[in-house]
């Protein structure tokens, strides 16, 4: 977890904010902001040269009432109990927001994956999928990549669950290779829906995307899917960073380039087409009309958010901006698409991958992106009415309030038990 604000306290006063515009009794509300459960577990682990490793992790299942719990798992040394439990509830009001039948679920392992072989991941891998292995299948809960882990993480899981329950069972997890009963277009999902969610919030606008200017903060799976695409609809993507740095050249660059040189250096810094060298700070605040954070919670909080000069922010990455900053840029009329609704995209074809695995048959790249796009628009569609029928003050809020609405409906019809 990056520095400053608890994740799982920005959540709770997302929620809030949302619950003053709804008609839903407080301890309906309440039940709706905190997890059903948490697992914390140790894993020990043998690691190449004989000792033993020990690692945290952990599974929270936020709410199960639109379905089975559903969310990725992420391998990072700032990971906590509350920030899994914030992603955690951040999911059950993705899936919400783009109408998909899941709940919320989020896991995470602490650890610097960079420091370990591909043996040492493999073991780590699979002991914590043993431990999740009471908790999780395709009815129940099922895991999905996040930052930090991908297809081959997603194919070991399979691999131990199927393996220590005798069965295929490939819809247990999403996000695998094709090989593996993964789905077309998964890889791309997150920055295909950022840049389908920022090219509606244009047009809402009536701002025109050709020849816009683009700055995107982390250059990972989301963001640099999301500057591809992107500069495809005829943006300009003028600056990018990772956790090395930035790199700007006003006239743009070629964002393919940009990570072809990245996968060979480590890092997007150094790259030729750039003109300067700047920080992740001067990224998050460049005067370009669309600013894409892609990195971790927290990028943007209170004092950054006074500098910050996109008109559009579209949110790939999950709680890049503290509520503060959500209040700052409120006030200077920033236009935030948020997390819950921009980066759902990956959730969304985890879903199609899903449907795709119970049915054994398989689409075809165009289907998931002609569905993935239905779906975005429409959320986005709802989103917008719900923000002007209820005139709030921003669209965050407006997409909590979709949400929380069909969570609430769902709980009340199934009444309590016991
Ligand atoms: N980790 C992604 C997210 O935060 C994807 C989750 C999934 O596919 O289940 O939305």
């Amino acid at each position: 977890m990056s520095e400053g604000a608890n994740p799982f306290e920005s959540l709770q006063s997302q929620i809030d904010e949302a619950a003053a515009h709804l008609e839903i009794g407080d301890d309906v509300i309440e039940r709706l902001k905190h997890p059903e459960r948490v697992l914390e577990t140790n894993l020990t682990v043998e690691l190449d040269d004989g000792s033993l490793g020990r690692f945290k992790a952990f599974r929270s299942q936020f709410n199960g009432d639109r379905g089975p719990y559903k969310g990725g798992i992420r391998y990072h040394p700032g990971v906590t109990r509350d920030e899994v439990k914030a992603l955690s509830g951040w999911m059950v009001y993705k899936c919400a927001t783009v109408g998909i039948p899941y709940g919320g679920g989020k896991g995470g392992i602490v650890i610097d994956p960079d420091e370990y072989s591909t043996a040492e991941l493999e073991r780590i891998t699979r002991a914590f999928a043993t431990e999740l292995r009471p908790l999780i299948g395709e009815d129940r809960d099922i895991p999905a990549p996040d930052v930090n882990t991908g297809q081959r993480e997603m194919n070991w899981i399979k691999d131990t669950y199927e393996t220590l329950e005798n069965t295929t069972e490939p819809g247990v997890i999403t996000g695998k290779n094709i090989a593996s009963g993964g789905s077309a277009g998964r890889v791309e999902a997150t920055g295909r829906s950022t840049v389908i969610a920022a090219r509606e919030a244009f047009d809402y606008l009536g701002k025109d995307l050709d020849g816009a200017t683009v700055a995107v903060q982390g250059y990972g799976n989301a963001g640099w899917i999301a500057a591809k695409l992107i500069d495809e609809m005829g943006a300009t993507v003028v600056a990018a960073s990772d956790s090395s740095g930035g790199i700007y050249n006003p006239d743009g660059f070629d964002p393919v380039e940009a990570k072809a040189h990245k996968n060979e250096t480590g890092s997007v810094v150094g790259y030729e087409e750039s003109t300067e060298e700047i920080t992740n700070a001067d990224v998050l605040t460049m005067d370009v009309d669309l600013l894409i954070p892609a990195a971790l919670e927290n990028a943007i909080d209170g004092d950054l958010a006074e500098d910050v000069k996109a008109d559009v922010i579209s949110e790939a990455a999950n709680g890049p901006l503290t509520p503060e900053a959500d209040r700052v840029l409120e006030d200077s009329d920033v236009f935030v698409v948020p997390d819950i609704l921009a980066n759902a995209g990956g959730v969304t074809v985890s879903y199609f991958e899903w449907v795709q695995n119970r049915q054994r048959f398989y689409w075809s790249e165009e289907k998931v992106n002609e569905e993935l796009e239905g779906i975005i628009v429409d959320a986005f569609d709802a989103l917008v009415e719900t923000y002007e029928e209820h005139d709030l003050s921003n669209p965050r809020t407006a997409a909590y309030v979709v949400a929380i609405q069909r969570v609430a409906d769902a709980a009340e019809e199934a009444g309590t038990f016991p």
